[in-house]
């Protein structure tokens, strides 16, 4: 078992007995949490499945437009 790593923050090498394993200070765990927060780790993953790309486009065309409604 790995008794060190890096800092997923500041690339820093955390050691494993480390109070705020796996980062290397509570300053690097909150900034970690704050980006999870505000959304910088968005997980963007395309879709390559092209049978539900053109189910998705098809339903996006068709969706009644609720703003000329109102
Ligand atoms: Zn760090």
């Amino acid at each position: 078992m790995a008794k060190a790593l890096f800092c997923p923050t500041c690339r820093d090498v955390v050691l494993i007995d480390n109070e705020n394993f796996p980062f290397c200070s509570d300053r690097c765990r909150l900034l970690d949490l704050g980006k999870w927060a505000s959304g910088d780790y968005k997980i963007s993953s395309p879709i390559q499945d092209p049978d539900l790309l053109e189910e998705l486009s098809r339903s996006q065309r068709n969706k009644p437009s609720d703003d000329d409604v109102n």
